[in-house]
Order: C-alpha cells, then structure tokens, then sequence
C-alpha cells in the first residue's frame, strides 16, 4: 500500500463532501485525524467516544462505503478515541448534538476510564460470503489486450471492448455483453477490458466475478442474513464483470438480485461487461426483465477463428514463451485444430510437452502423433483446409489459386485432386467441398472425384503424386 494515510483520508473526505451537508461535514468530518495506515485499515481518530456512536450511528454507510473504495473490498476502519482532558493530549472538543437525538446517545464524559484512551475500536467490515473475494479486481494479467489477437471473429467485440475500457460507462456499449462458444476468448477479452480500465482509470473500482462465484456468494448472504450487505457491495463498484451469465438460468433469487445490481449500478452510469455462451435471444431459463437489460447495450459475438488468426495465435504464445518451433508444425496445429483457441492451446501445449519429457525434437511427425492423441476423442478429420494446403504446398501452387475459379490446366486438376480428398477424408458434404475449392457446385465435385479415380488406373505417374500426397495428409 503505497497511499499514505493522509492521502486516503483527504480521498475519503472528498468523497464524503458531496454526500452530505455543508454543516455536518464540518461537525462531523472536519474534526477527524487520520492516524495511521496498516495494509487496508485505516485508523483515524476521532474526539470522543460520543463523536464515535454518532458516526456509527448516522454515516457508518458512507464512511463503508467511502472506505471501501479508497481501500478495496476489505477496507477497514477503527477509531482512536482521545479522551477529553486525557494528560491535555487534546484539548477538550465540544460537538453540537441535536437534541431529538439526545436520548439515544450516551454521556461522553462519564464513558471511558482515562487508560483506555487512544484505544481503537474496531470496526471491521467483514462480509460473510464474500471473505475470500481478495479486494483486488480479481484480473488476470496474462489476459490483456496485447495478448488478444485481433481477427474477423473478434473484431467488433474487441473493438467494442476497447471503446468501454477507454469511456467505461461513457458508451453505448452498456451493458457490454460478449458470447460465444466456450474457448473462444470470451473470458480473456472480459479481463482485458477490465486490465484497460484499472490501467487508464487507477482510482476505479473494477470487479471481475462469475457468474457461479456471485451466485454462491448471494447465497451464503442469504444464509447469513446479510444480504444487504451483499448488494452494498456490489452496488459500490464503478464496473462490474460478471462471467458466464447463463449460469444465472433458473436461478430466480440470484436473478432477482442481479437484476437491482445491475439497475443500480446502469443507473449510476457505471459499467457492465457481462459474458454469456449464447446471445440473449437464445438464452433460457432467464427472466424476462433481465433478458431485456441485456439488450440495452451491445452484445457482440466471438466466433471461430479463421486460419490466419490461429497461426497468429500460435505464434504470439510460442514468441511469448521463446519456443522454436519449424513454421509447418505451427501451420499444422493451426491447420487441424479448428474448433477452438482453448484446444489450439491444449494441443501447442502437450506438443511442448511431449518433446520436452521425451527429449525429441518438434517435428511434423511429433506433432502429427500427438494431435491424433490428442483430438481422439472428438471425431478428428482432416480439414479441407489442410488438404488445399498439402496439395497446393505439394505443386508448388498459391492456395488462392485452387480456391479461385480459374479453369488454367494444372489448378484444375490440383483442384480436382483436393477435392478427391476432401471427399474421402473428411465427412464434408460434397456441396461444402465444392464451396471450398472455388464455389464449384456437387456435381462438379462428383466429377473430380471420378476423373481422379481414372487417372490412377490409367496413369503411373499419377497414381504415385495421389500415394505420396495422400500419406502427407493422412494422420498417422
Ligand atoms: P471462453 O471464456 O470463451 O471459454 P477463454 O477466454 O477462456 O475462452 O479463452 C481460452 C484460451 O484462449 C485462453 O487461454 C485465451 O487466452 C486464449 N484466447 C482466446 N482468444 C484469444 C485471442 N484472440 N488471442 C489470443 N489468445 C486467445
Ligand atoms: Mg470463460
């Protein structure tokens, strides 16, 4: 903790200023010292132990809340209490107490033994439920915007990112709400945002929770009867981001309170990025109201990465981590994995490992090994993509050309021989498998497959090119 105690208090009462009257601040506020700061809790002294019950008893609210932005989640405050007359350490202070509250309020004179004085009170702020949310954000620093590859299927939630991070509550982008299947960066992007607005905005309060972790810390609210504490909390927070919303369906209490969260804080004009794995129109189990919320703002879906994002995202982790690694390997794994980012990385990460414990070197034939390991599971075939690649790579022609319409003689039977694969190796339809090799139609694809069949009985030379090309692209 680098602010001083002075530095907090002069925060806080800033803060306070605008929350109260001119003449309580001045009665209430102005007389306050701060003393000290130890990790997050703040002491400061007050003049009495009058003067303690009557902020307890009037701003404890504030001075929560206040205290907790200034010092996190688990801020905290305790009193130091001088005494009056105590060894003329201060002089004796005088309050105005309004009378109708005269009755409830004890007589400061004949409250403390002179030894207690300067004895701190504490007033922790505990909230049960929420004891092992670390004040902190709560982000993942790997997760920046650096590290997110921009692409097609990022590209206007990314960029719809950036503009809250840089105006958090100051865009049309409220709530900001990102979907897309699972391992498509969803999670990534949410702490990116986040990242950007701690590092343009220090003093903000950003909290990154899921879903899951929000539900069961309502719950335990509940349990504990502290509910209102629970909601303070979260209504204290300048953005909140809440993973993973879909987790809320069916979940009506959870709902309940989210929902007055989310309005107070939308409301406030703070910020919310929420995540889902479907966009809103799709989701169910969701009450009506906050279906509606979320379609306030802009949901903006990640897709499938394209080829090119994939090798991009390959490279970037294995730069970062200082791996070497022969380009057609990268190109393989970008190739065969096409499902997701969090698989791409599974595979470049069991690839790493098996050439490490085995002490081989990465190789094509390593990582062909290991991906057929790897993906087993998941019905595994080879891509068209990767087909048009090998063939492309082996003819020594630029794969836009095979996926172009041109008729030019060695494209078209380039062209035809991939689409022979495609038709044995993948379970593409042959409708897919023509869109893919220059948007020919099925029975263009029919066609090719047939001719390729010929020349094999025909052609020696042929028939070695269709061996050779077909262990290149078999998985062993
Ligand atoms: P989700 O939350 O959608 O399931 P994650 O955010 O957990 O997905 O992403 C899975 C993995 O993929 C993470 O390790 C993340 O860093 C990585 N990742 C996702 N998108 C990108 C991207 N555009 N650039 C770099 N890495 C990404
Ligand atoms: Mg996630």
């Amino acid at each position: 903790m680098d602010k001083s105690h002075v530095k907090v208090w002069e925060n806080c009462l800033s803060i306070i200023k605008d929350n109260v009257s001119a003449q309580s601040f001045k009665t209430w506020f102005e007389p306050i010292k701060p003393v000290k700061l130890s990790g997050n809790v703040l002491t400061i002294q007050v003049p009495s132990q009058f003067f303690y019950e009557w902020l307890e008893e009037h701003y404890i609210t504030l001075l929560k809340k206040t205290v907790r932005k200034e010092l996190g989640a688990e801020g905290k405050l305790e009193y130091s209490i001088i005494m009056e007359g105590a060894f003329n350490s201060a002089k004796p202070y005088t309050v105005k107490i309004p009378t109708t509250n005269r009755k409830e309020l004890k007589n400061p004179s004949v409250q403390m033994p002179i030894d207690l004085s300067n004895k701190a009170i504490r007033n922790p702020f505990i909230i049960p439920g929420l004891k092992n949310v670390n004040v902190e954000s709560q982000l993942n620093p790997n997760y920046s915007f650096e590290n997110f590859i921009e692409g097609d299927c990022n590209r206007l939630a990314r960029s719809a990112g950036f503009a809250v991070a840089n105006k958090p509550g100051g865009t049309a982008f409220n709530p900001l709400l990102i979907y897309g299947g699972v391992g498509l960066g969803k999670t990534h992007l949410a702490h990116a945002i986040g990242i950007q607005i701690k590092n343009n905005f220090p003093g903000k309060t950003v909290l990154y929770v899921s879903s899951e972790k929000f539900t069961h810390q309502f719950i335990d609210a509940v349990r504990n009867n502290n509910q209102n504490d629970f909601v303070h909390f979260y209504q204290m927070i300048d953005v909140l981001i809440i993973d993973d919303v879909q987790f809320f369906a069916g979940k009506d209490k959870t709902q309940d309170v989210f929902f007055h969260v989310f309005n107070h804080l939308h409301q406030n004009g703070k910020q919310l990025v929420l995540t889902a794995d479907k966009a809103p129109v799709e989701m169910q189990g969701m009450e009506q109201r906050l279906l509606s919320r979320f379609k306030w703002g802009l949901s903006a879906d990640l897709q499938v990465p394209g080829l090119e994002t994939r090798i991009a995202i390959l490279e970037k982790k294995i730069y970062a981590d200082g791996i070497d690694m022969p380009k057609e390997v990268l190109e393989y794994l970008a190739y065969s994995i096409t499902t997701n980012i969090r698989e791409l990385e599974g595979a470049l990460i069991s690839l790493l490992a098996q050439s490490s414990l085995n002490k081989k070197a990465i190789t094509l034939d390593l990582a062909k090994n290991m991906i057929d390991k790897f993906v087993k599971n998941t019905a595994r075939e080879v891509s068209i993509d990767y087909i048009q690649k090998v063939v492309c790579d082996y003819f020594d022609l630029p794969i836009e050309l095979l996926k172009s319409k041109t008729r030019k003689r060695e494209v078209v039977q380039a062209r035809q021989i991939a689409m022979y694969f495609a038709k044995n190796m993948t379970k593409s339809s042959l409708a897919t498998i023509g869109l893919h090799c220059g948007g020919k139609d099925h029975a263009t694809v029919l066609h090719a497959c047939r001719t390729v069949n010929n020349l094999m009985d025909t052609d020696k030379r042929f028939k070695n090119y269709i061996e050779e090309l077909n262990k290149k692209i078999s998985i062993q």
